[in-house]
């Protein structure tokens, strides 16, 4: 499912647009609060919601993918 945008928290910086691999908020305008254009794209890699400045974003993880899905700050990595 896709992203969710804190409107009161979003600043409008744009980095979630610019750094969505998937084109989720295509189209958005630079100034605005993006818009969420295409949410079936969202692959939940949650780059826009690490690189949120303000933490105005959340994921809202589909119910059969949370079963499996864990958040990457709970995956130890070997270079950790
Ligand atoms: S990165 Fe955060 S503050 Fe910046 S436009 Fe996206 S939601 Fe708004």
């Amino acid at each position: 499912m896709p992203p969710v945008i804190d409107p009161e928290k979003c600043t409008k910086c744009g980095i979630c647009v610019d750094i969505c691999s998937e084109d989720v908020f295509y189209e958005s305008k630079q100034g605005e609060i993006p818009t969420v254009t295409y949410p079936e794209e969202c692959i939940h890699f949650a780059g826009c919601v690490y690189n949120c400045p303000s933490e105005a974003i959340r994921l809202r993880i589909p119910l059969p993918m949370q079963l499996v899905y864990k958040p990457s700050e709970d995956i130890e990595l070997p270079w950790d």
